[in-house]
């Protein structure tokens, strides 16, 4: 018989399934979006090193009203999707935050359906809890730290606390930090949210990652956060300030880690990460 013996097949099958394929990037608001010329664009790391296309618009995966973005392209055994929230319709500035995050992740994963979802961003970092402007960091748990439901059962859904994905080799491979991330829609801190965040014991801090964890979670596809310490929440420095000065910097850094995970992912299976 030609077919190899049915012991053989089932392993083999597994085994093939199992290898990432399909990889899907969300970025976060990079913050210099409304900057990006096409030349730019191509400058950015991420996209010149995996050499990717952006889409056209008319042969776009989303609906045509939607400001979001996506490149795509092959690289060594994977296939590349990066999205990026682009620009509100209406004050032309980055679509931060996580309903867009949410909308983005949800309609990306409806068609793209990825082996695996790279959350990249900036955040704030907690100098309390060791983090420094420009450390690279994988969030080990998401939450929200401004949904408070004071209801027995809502207060919890509210908080929306859960695991990133783990990935233990690619974290002693590459040397990130690992850190709690939380998540909520304001640059800046209310006294109430600095509570939650103590009690979410984060170390990082954005916009957008418990967003794309609780979409990705809803269509069982592992999720990891790649998140890079723009600015320091209990330092000296107004945030938004520190933020935008350290803004291009820390981008590059983020896009160069998130090259490296990339690389890293690359013919793996789901289970070495
Ligand atoms: N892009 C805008 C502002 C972005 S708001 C500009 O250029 O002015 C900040 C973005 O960076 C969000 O996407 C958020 O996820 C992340 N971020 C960086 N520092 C943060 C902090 N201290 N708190 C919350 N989010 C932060």
């Amino acid at each position: 018989m030609a077919s190899p013996p049915p012991s053989e097949q089932p392993g083999a099958a597994t085994a093939e399934a199992d290898t990432i394929s399909k990889v899907l990037i969300v970025m976060g608001a990079i913050g210099f979006a409304r900057l990006i010329t096409a030349m730019e664009a191509e400058a950015m790391p991420l996209v010149h090193n995996f050499k990717l296309d952006e889409a056209p618009a008319d042969e776009s995966i989303f609906p045509k009203d939607a400001p979001w973005i996506r490149y795509h392209g092959k690289y060594k055994s994977l296939h590349i999707d990066l999205v990026r929230p682009g620009k509100d319709i209406i004050f032309g500035v980055d679509s931060v935050g996580t309903v867009s995050a949410a909308l983005l992740t949800y309609a990306s994963i409806q068609t793209l359906k990825p082996d695996l979802i790279i959350n990249a961003g900036t955040a704030g970092g907690f100098n309390a809890k060791g983090a420094s402007v420009g450390d690279v960091y994988l969030a080990s748990d998401v939450a929200f730290h401004d949904r408070r439901i004071p209801i027995p059962v809502f207060d919890t859904y509210g908080v929306g606390a859960r695991k990133a994905f783990a990935t233990p080799n690619l974290l002693n491979e590459l040397n990130f930090k690992a850190g709690k991330l939380s998540t909520g829609d304001s640059l800046d801190m209310a006294p109430q949210d600095e509570e939650a965040i103590v009690s979410n014991d984060a170390t990082v801090k954005d916009m957008e990652g418990a967003a794309v964890a609780y979409v990705a979670d809803m269509f069982s596809t592992p999720a990891i956060f790649v998140k890079a310490v723009t600015d320091i929440v209990d330092g000296e420095k107004p945030t938004a300030e520190e933020f935008l000065m350290n803004l291009r910097a820390v981008t590059t850094t983020l896009e160069l880690a998130v090259v490296k995970v990339v690389d890293f992912i690359s013919g793996k299976h789901i289970s070495d990460l």
